[in-house]
């Protein structure tokens, strides 16, 4: 398991650890989000190491703030910390920026880390001011984002055709480096789950709300290295840090709703991307509110 990708040059030590070990917990809440108990011994295992190697006091720091809320260590963004949404005194970003030690959001105390080059989120789609009222899973994709027959035959270019579909769209900057980052998430631990589905996505792009993507192929796409199954509704996914908590409901909704043999191959016989997006309404509908 590969936990070292989100190593920061000239950061503290412990920042990176922070970092890593945010990313490990939320990435086995994912997994129990699926229902799936694929690899949970080994996050565990890589957890609970991080957790005893982190400082005493850094320790005590994280699990207090931990009581509160999943999200301990989060990234700033614009200047903003991307928990709560303040506005960051300029001294304190070019603190945390320096990593010299570990700094708190002076409003909701999270630790702090500086990001560079994230994908951004282009807020000219979607929940606008004068956008009509959405519920469901309206309020986070749309018709255009659907692709009834993906190109790609396999994973990384499944990922690059949905993260460009995204960018073609205006939903998001950036392509090259949404893939990037999205291909460091899999190597963590690939989002393919039972029932032919897969979740690939990308934490931490501020700048709106959390936007999703859907391909089709039926051909199937072999996601996972160790596992000999198929992906056939892959799910590409942009998160907002705020809304990571929030992306674990997402996603147990999300299999809850394909788990029903009906629901895919009604999915499978969508021909067109309206076509798609009304198997996925229907579907959720249920599910996700
Ligand atoms: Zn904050």
């Amino acid at each position: 398991m590969d936990t070292k990708n989100t190593n920061h040059s000239n950061v503290h030590p412990t920042i990176n650890m922070l970092v890593q070990l945010q990313e490990l917990i939320l990435v086995r809440s994912e997994q129990e989000a699926v229902m799936s108990n694929s690899r949970l011994s080994q996050l565990d295992t890589a957890i609970q190491s991080l957790r005893q190697n982190l400082p005493p006091e850094t320790y005590q720091l994280f699990q207090k703030i931990e009581k509160k809320d999943m999200l301990v260590t989060v990234p700033i963004s614009n200047n903003v910390c991307t928990g709560c949404g303040l506005i960051l005194p300029v001294s304190l970003v070019h603190a945390v920026r320096a990593g010299e030690k570990l700094h708190q959001c002076p409003n909701c105390a999270r630790i702090l880390y500086y990001q560079n080059f994230l994908p951004r989120r282009l807020s000219k789609k979607m929940g606008g001011r004068f956008a009509p009222r959405r519920t469901g899973i309206a309020r986070f994709s749309s018709p255009e984002l659907m692709i009834p027959t993906m190109k790609a035959t396999e994973r990384d270019n499944v990922i690059a055709e949905l993260a460009g579909k995204m960018v073609e769209e205006g939903f998001v900057d950036n392509g090259a480096k949404l893939l990037d980052e999205a291909l460091k998430r899999e190597a963590i631990l690939n989002t393919a789950v039972e029932y032919g589905l897969a979740f690939p996505h990308v934490r931490g792009v501020e700048g709106g709300g959390l936007t999703l993507a859907l391909g089709i192929s039926r051909k199937g796409i072999k996601f996972d290295a160790i596992d000999r199954s198929l992906s056939h509704i892959i799910f590409f996914i942009v998160i907002p840090t705020a809304a990571s908590v929030f992306y674990l409901r997402l996603l147990a909704g999300l299999t809850q709703s394909f788990l029903k043999k009906d629901a895919r191959e009604k999915l499978m016989n969508a021909q067109t991307s309206e076509e798609v997006w009304g198997v996925l309404i229907k579907a959720t509908r249920a599910a996700i509110k």
